[in-house]
């Protein structure tokens, strides 16, 4: 590792953008449009892909490290976060550690270069529920072919990378488990697979300049050599993919974070300018008891990520320990909400206007206690790990196979 990798050089480098990001980050909302700009900067900077492994044009950064970044562009910018989290953790890092070199060598330098793969796990009847996904990939002579709707898929439509999720079945029909698939989509270079369709995409509360969208696949044809090789092999191959996910989560609790520690920011700011009955609302110890406990669960937030982003799960596992990342995002996720909201308060009327970017922040953070897992899922993770109990909610898709006979 060199001095640059370190991960304050990341923090520093990280801040430069962050402060290039602020004064963009409403027009991304208000315009609804993906923001280009900052992402040809994030890729000059070496922050997109920063974790691919330097054999594959990256800078192998940690887990760790995407955390420190994903916290200083998160204060600026909520979208641009997001997208760093994408180019770095779940999707990507499925097809990092899985991937075999042809695919590794595939999809890094279409990262690099600024791409955040699209993950497509969630359907109209699955949610929550992933593993009762329907849409599936039949063999046939030289591949797979994909049939099944998703949506809610970030980034759907602007995304060159797309990962999608779906039963594998064989020549016969026989279902062997969840596999995934890498596809390329690009609109702009005209390579648009046939029986990809990018439907409509969602009007969103928050984190409006990101593409949420329906994705249909009639008949899409996949390349047996774009099929990710899981360890457990395709029975049990969901759980290991979705390890993987736990680096998104991590990612996700990342930005929340990082959206919380920006809005105490400009609070902290306010309090200080603002004056009331004759002196600064800082004086006040209502509002200074605020931002104390603000403070501590920003703080708690973060030292669950980093502790999180560290963790590995079992068996070597290169991602982080599943309790441990939905420890991390509940706890960030659920703080964001409440450190926004709060900030915005302080700052009475001017807050729930958009000459401040708190309202913004207010709705862009919401989704985070909805996406990647929501609250309640995270809870019955945790209680029903921290207790033994099997859950049917648990994602690895034991119950569902177990439930079609498949485990026998
Ligand atoms: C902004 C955003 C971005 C997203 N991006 C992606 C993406 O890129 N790729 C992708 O595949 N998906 C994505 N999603 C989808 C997301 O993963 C799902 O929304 C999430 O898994 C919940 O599914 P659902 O919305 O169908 O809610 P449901 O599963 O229908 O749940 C509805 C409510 O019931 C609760 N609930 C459900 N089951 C239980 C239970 N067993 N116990 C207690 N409560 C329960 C839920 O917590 C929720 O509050 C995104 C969602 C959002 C909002």
């Amino acid at each position: 590792m060199n001095k640059q990798d370190q991960p304050e050089e990341f923090r520093n480098i990280a801040q430069e953008l962050a402060a290039k990001f602020a004064p963009r980050a409403a027009k991304w909302d208000q315009t609804q449009t993906y923001c280009w700009e900052n992402i040809n900067e994030l890729a000059e900077s070496g922050l997109m892909g920063m974790t691919i492994p330097t054999e594959y044009g990256g800078r192998s950064a940690s887990f760790y490290d995407t955390v420190i970044v994903v916290e200083e562009v998160a204060k600026a910018c909520t979208l641009s976060a997001r997208i760093v989290v994408e180019s770095n953790m779940g999707g990507i890092s499925a097809i990092m550690n899985y991937g075999d070199d042809f695919q590794k060598s595939y999809c890094a330098p279409i990262v690099l270069a600024g791409d955040k793969p699209a993950i497509c796990i969630t359907e109209p009847e699955a949610g929550s529920s992933a593993n009762e996904m329907r849409t599936t990939a039949r063999k046939v002579s030289d591949g797979y072919v994909i049939n099944g709707v998703k949506h809610w898929i970030t980034g759907g439509g602007v995304s060159k990378l797309h990962l999608i999720f779906a039963r594998v079945l064989d020549e016969d029909g026989e279902e062997l488990g969840i596999g995934a698939f890498i596809v390329h989509y690009d609109a702009g270079k005209q390579i648009i697979p046939e029986g990809f369709t990018v439907v409509r995409r969602e009007n969103t509360l928050g984190l409006r300049g990101m593409p949420e969208a329906e994705l249909r696949f009639d008949g899409l044809k996949v390349d047996a050599k774009f099929m990710l090789k899981t360890p457990s092999g395709p029975r049990r191959g969901f759980a290991d993919l979705m390890s993987a996910y736990n680096s998104q989560r991590v990612g996700a609790g990342s930005i929340a974070m990082g959206v919380a520690a920006g809005a105490l920011d400009h609070a902290k700011r306010y309090l200080r300018n603002r004056h009331q009955f004759g002196r600064p609302l800082a004086e006040f110890q209502g509002l200074q008891w605020m931002i104390a406990e603000m403070d501590a669960s920003v703080h708690a937030s973060r030292l669950l990520l980093y502790e999180a982003a560290k963790s590995r799960g079992p068996n070597g596992s290169p991602f982080p320990d599943i309790l441990a990342a939905a420890r991390a995002k509940l706890f960030a996720s659920e703080t964001a909400i409440k450190v926004v909201s709060d900030s915005l308060q302080m700052f009475g009327a001017r807050g729930y206007g958009d000459q401040e970017p708190l309202e913004r922040m207010y709705r862009d953070v919401r989704m985070f206690t909805i996406g990647g897992g929501t609250a309640q899922i995270l809870k019955t993770q945790i209680g029903s790990k921290l207790l033994g109990i099997k859950s049917p909610q648990t994602r690895d898709g034991y119950y569902q196979m177990a439930k079609s006979g498949l485990l026998k």
